[in-house]
């Protein structure tokens, strides 16, 4: 019998299992991941806002990689070698492979905040998710600064460049904190930064329309332009000289390109991998790339890493079996942003790339949308629901 071709997938985030639930039948995949569970990161904010417990959040890797019949080798990929097609893991194992999907997320990188691992707590990881509600569990009042801090971006290609990669997060912090030190009757006042000139620079001007009076009914002040410089005991200060009086400082770090590419040197400028619309690396046929990890996905969503896991696939799946086609990129920025209790907003958005999307489903339902995405997501060990949700989701926002 002919053998598989060997796929190695670093990663099993979304864009990871995603490959893997796509091709182990036709492939003989490693999956390789520092970590031993999937992080739903979506579900980190209730988390940070809510004290939902992190085994909440997460599931272990190795039964579903197991199910796919495929190999999990726990631990971090450290150097990949493209001219000889293979990938050094920590520990010393060396993989060689016909195909690399190279999905391990973008890094956060704290370090370079001043004072944010001091004083600073952010929502970006089941260790400074639960960190965040302990602080909000302790707080006595006093003003709340919360924003993203600008990251670098490559010139290889052509995605939009985005100062802030993400900040639908930044948006359910401001209101969920706001829905819970209202019900405990805490004394507070919160403020948004953002390094672009507009909050939510990825949607167009009806999303705003939305959204502005939304956080304006709440109380919630946005300053804009804002650059972080650095995080103090009682402040957050910016490159333009000013600062806010912080009592609690909840920062989206600088996101980094991640270090396998870079020390690998296949990162662009910035360190992320540049690829095409196919998701194949623009340097070596062999490689592909989808999620936050790669130049291409602006801004950096699950939506987004999910449709580009697709795309992969479905390159390397056509290239292996001679049949099947790619389908065009069409990124879209969705996504469900809590507000609180059972209200949310839900956001669906195609202006940043060209298109003249800009819808919003606001309240319970959107919230219920959010649960049972999430819950979707976790239950089944990182599927997403049926295409035809999303297809009548969009029936119903037209
Ligand atoms: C708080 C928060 C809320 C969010 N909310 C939403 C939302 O509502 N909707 C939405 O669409 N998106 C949301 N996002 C963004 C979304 O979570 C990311 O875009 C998505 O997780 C990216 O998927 P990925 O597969 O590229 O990377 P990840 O999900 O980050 O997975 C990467 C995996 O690679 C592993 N890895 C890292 N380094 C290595 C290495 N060297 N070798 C091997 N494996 C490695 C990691 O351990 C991890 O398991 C949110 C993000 C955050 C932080």
């Amino acid at each position: 019998m002919k053998a598989r071709p060997k796929l190695v997938i670093l990663g099993g985030g979304f864009s990871g299992l995603r490959l893997l639930f796509h091709l182990h039948r036709l492939m003989d995949i490693t999956l390789v991941d520092p970590r031993t569970t999937s992080l739903v990161k979506p579900m980190l904010v209730e988390v940070a806002l809510t004290g939902k417990p992190v085994s909440h959040v997460r599931f272990e890797l190795a039964p579903t990689v197991r199910r796919h019949g495929a190999r999990l080798i726990h631990g971090a990929a450290l150097h990949i070698d493209a001219d000889r097609r293979t990938v050094t893991v920590a520990g010393g194992e060396v993989l060689s492979y016909d195909y690399l999907a190279i999905v391990t997320g973008a890094e956060k990188d704290y370090g370079a905040v001043p004072g944010l691992e001091e004083f600073g707590y952010s929502v970006c990881d089941d260790e400074h998710a639960p960190r965040l509600w302990r602080a909000l569990e302790n707080f006595t009042g006093g003003p709340i600064v919360t924003g993203a801090a600008s990251s670098a971006w490559g010139t290889r290609v052509a995605a939009p460049k985005l100062l802030a990669a993400c900040e639908g997060p930044i948006g359910e912090v401001a209101f969920m904190a706001h829905h819970e030190l209202a019900t405990r009757d805490v004394s507070h006042s919160i403020t948004v930064f953002s390094p672009a000139e507009i909050f939510f620079e990825d949607v167009g001007a009806p999303i705003h329309d939305v959204v502005g009076p939304l956080l304006s009914e709440v109380g919630v002040e946005v300053h804009t332009s804002k650059v972080i410089s650095d995080v103090g005991a009682d402040h957050v200060s910016f490159v333009d000289g000013s600062q806010l009086e912080s009592s609690l400082s909840v920062i989206i770090p600088p996101y980094a390109g991640p270090e396998v590419v870079r020390v690998s040197g296949l990162g662009d400028g910035a360190g992320f991998l540049p690829v095409d619309e196919q998701m194949r690396f623009l340097d070596d046929p062999h490689i592909f790339g989808a999620g936050d990890a790669t130049a291409l996905s602006m801004p950096k969503l699950g939506h987004i890493a999910v449709h580009q896991a697709d795309l992969a696939a479905a390159a390397i799946r056509e290239e292996v079996t001679g049949s099947g086609e790619v389908p065009p990129y069409c990124p879209e920025v969705f996504c469900i942003m809590n507000r609180g209790g059972v209200n949310a907003t839900l956001i669906l958005s195609d202006s940043l790339y060209g298109g003249t999307r800009d819808l919003t489903l606001n309240g319970p339902i959107a919230h219920l949308m959010k649960w049972s995405f999430d819950s979707w997501s976790f239950h089944t060990r990182g599927h997403l629901p049926p295409e035809a949700f999303q297809r009548a989701l969009e029936l119903v926002l037209r």
